[in-house]
């Protein structure tokens, strides 16, 4: 079969999938399990149920059902943005003069710039249909804030953001978006909840991490009524409905008869990555096929390439459920690169024992080369990226570029998580030559990793 490829595969809107998939289903060896920080055994349905939203707690501790229906409410919201198109990247392979086939999943075609509001949608829904009146989140570079402030107008439920403070300073009008939407913003670590209040006492000045962003958000939760926290990666119902991109790009692959060798997403907390990867992990785990997979993470914010697989907190604040992970230390605040969305210190329990059982590789790469295969990306394919989607787009041209040498025509598929509108202040500093490249060195990352809990 040789069908000749078109640029954009598109699905028709009943080819959209009706089931998220779970990978977990498929996996001999379960990732381990979320422990309650108080008494450090498995955290239960009911005890999650007080921080997150009943059925996403269930969706969260669920290791054994394969496939969730996608309820009608969240199928026709998708609808306005999904399916998704995978573009064959025709002008970049002619740019590269490559061999290789290269495809990238793009879900940067909504308001929200990136793949975020695929789980923002799916936690509202579950918020509204519990009953409840609001939530709360933390966002870092902010695509997650505005992802939620959306879904919230949406359901018509209370939005309260907290914002590490480096992007609400660098990227004054994602505020503007979550506002517009109606959402309420405050820039974290905060004087509003007692958590931030501590950190700010402890490390003046800072710039404030994801972690600290959660540990303020949870608070926010736990002290308000009819409230619960949402949180838009890391955890396993994130990857979850994550699950949407990487089941329409089997589809699409399989619509035009093409197998994918080498599948790329970048890693930040490994929702997009998960999600991509699941169906493939899937078929690779039930011994159907086999992927090369590659995790990309920046260099400044190494989890998976230099991390430790242990139990850790998810916050700074250590107030969330720990997990088993590859992780930084919760302590470990990463330097203000260009790429907010991947300065977690951990990574999705999932994608973390999928590596260790070495089902999928990683990469670190330095921001200035992403933002040069940005430039290079933008300049053929039209598209402005998302310096964390850039990660991806820079090992993609790397593995094209050793099939130029190979002679191999690879079928490449990468992940382009969003879009880059609001990372200007970073593609400004490229562009001026002022950008940095900041690797931790071995003893800053022992300083958190000494700290890690003892479990
Ligand atoms: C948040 C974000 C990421 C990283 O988050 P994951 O959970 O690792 O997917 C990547 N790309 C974009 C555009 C994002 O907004």
């Amino acid at each position: 079969m040789d069908k000749k490829i078109p640029y954009k595969i598109y699905l028709e809107e009943n080819e959209m999938p009706k089931c998220w998939y779970n990978v977990r289903a498929d996996m001999k060896v379960k990732p381990a399990p979320l422990l309650n920080p108080a008494t450090l055994k498995p955290a239960t349905i009911d005890e999650l149920s007080a921080v997150f939203c009943r059925e996403l707690a269930e969706q969260e501790l669920d290791n054994d059902t394969a496939y969730f229906e996608i309820p009608e409410e969240i199928r026709s919201f998708y609808k306005m943005y999904r399916p998704s198109p995978l573009v064959r990247a025709y002008c970049l392979e002619e740019k590269l003069g490559t061999p290789a086939h290269i495809y990238y999943k793009f879900e940067g075609n909504n308001t929200s710039g990136s793949h975020k509001l695929n789980s923002a949608i799916a936690q509202a829904y579950y918020a509204k249909k519990q009953g409840l009146t609001g939530v709360t989140t933390e966002t870092g570079a902010g695509q997650w804030g505005t992802a939620l402030s959306m879904a919230c107008s949406y359901f018509d439920l209370k939005c309260d953001v907290f914002m590490v403070k480096v992007s609400y300073e660098q990227k004054p009008f994602r505020r503007e978006v979550m506002r517009t939407y109606g959402a309420n913003v405050t820039p974290s670590p905060s004087m509003e909840t007692e958590v931030g209040k501590k950190i700010n006492a402890e490390f003046p000045g800072t710039t404030g991490s994801l972690g600290c962003a959660i540990s303020e958000a949870v608070e926010k939760a736990v002290t308000t009524p009819n409230t619960r926290y949402v949180l838009g990666s890391v955890l396993n119902q994130v990857l979850l409905h994550q699950s949407v991109i990487g089941l329409e790009t089997q589809s699409a692959l399989k619509k035009y008869g093409v197998k994918a060798d080498v599948i790329i997403g970048c890693a930040g907390g490994g929702s997009n990555l998960g999600g991509l990867i699941s169906p493939f992990v899937g078929e690779m785990l039930r011994g159907e096929a086999n992927y090369d997979i590659i995790a990309v993470e920046p260099a400044s914010c190494p989890s998976l390439t230099r991390g430790k697989y242990a139990y850790d907190f998810c916050d700074t604040g250590k107030v969330c459920p720990l997990a088993k992970m590859y992780t930084l230390g919760s302590s470990f605040i990463p330097s203000a690169n260009h790429a907010g969305g991947l300065r977690y210190h951990g990574m999705s329990s999932i994608v973390s024992e999928l590596y260790d059982q070495g089902l999928i590789s990683a990469r670190s790469v330095e921001q200035t080369d992403v933002f040069k295969a940005a430039e290079t990306f933008a300049r053929v394919e039209g598209i402005l990226p998302a310096p964390e989607s850039s990660h991806a787009i820079k090992v993609a041209i790397d593995e094209a570029l050793k099939c130029k040498e190979t002679g191999e025509s690879k079928n490449i598929v990468f992940g382009l998580t969003g879009t880059g509108y609001f990372d200007l202040v970073g593609y400004k500093n490229y562009n001026d030559g002022n950008l940095k490249d900041y690797i931790p060195t071995d003893e800053e990352l022992a300083k958190s990793l000494n700290q890690l809990p003892k479990v």
